[in-house]
C-alpha cells in the first residue's frame, strides 16, 4: 500500500478589516484570490470563542494556531475527538495516534509574524516539513 499523495496547496490568510472575522482559505494557488478554493480552515475555539487572528501573540492567534494545524493533519476532514476536548495536549491520542500538536510554536514562529492587517500565505508542504520536525 502505498500513501496518498498529498495535493499541492496554500493556506491563505485574507486581508480583513477590524471587527471582520479573519478567514482562512485552502486553495491550490500560492497567489491570493487566485486558483481554486479547496475548503476554508473550520476555527477550532479552544481559547478565543470569537474567532481566529494573526500578528500577535493572542488568544485569536493560538485558535489560528490551532486550527491551521488541525486542518493540516485531518484534510478538513473532521478531526478526532481528542482535539475537541484537548486530550492530545500532552501526549500521542490514545484512540488516533496524533501527538501533541505544537500549536503555541507554530502561532510564535509563524502567526504572530503574519502581519495583523495584512494577508498571508504558506505553502502546506512547508507546514508539512515544519511539523515533522522533531521538537
Ligand atoms: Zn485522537
Amino acid at each position: 500500500m502505498s500513501a496518498p499523495t498529498a495535493p499541492t496547496a496554500w493556506y491563505h490568510g485574507r486581508a480583513h478589516r477590524a471587527g471582520e472575522t479573519a478567514q482562512v482559505l485552502v486553495t491550490d494557488h500560492p497567489e491570493p484570490g487566485a486558483g481554486t478554493v479547496l475548503r476554508a480552515v473550520i476555527h477550532i475555539p479552544r481559547h478565543s470563542p470569537t474567532g481566529m487572528a494573526w500578528g500577535y501573540l493572542g488568544s485569536g492567534a493560538a485558535d489560528l494556531a490551532l486550527s491551521v494545524l488541525v486542518d493540516a493533519v485531518w484534510q478538513g476532514q473532521p478531526p478526532c475527538p481528542c482535539v475537541l476536548e484537548n486530550r492530545s495536549i500532552d501526549g500521542a491520542c490514545l484512540d488516533c495516534g496524533t501527538p501533541r500538536l505544537p500549536y503555541q510554536e507554530f502561532k510564535e514562529q509563524f502567526v504572530a509574524t503574519w502581519p495583523e492587517d495584512g494577508a498571508w500565505a504558506l505553502p502546506a508542504a512547508e507546514l508539512r516539513a515544519w511539523l515533522t520536525e522533531p521538537r
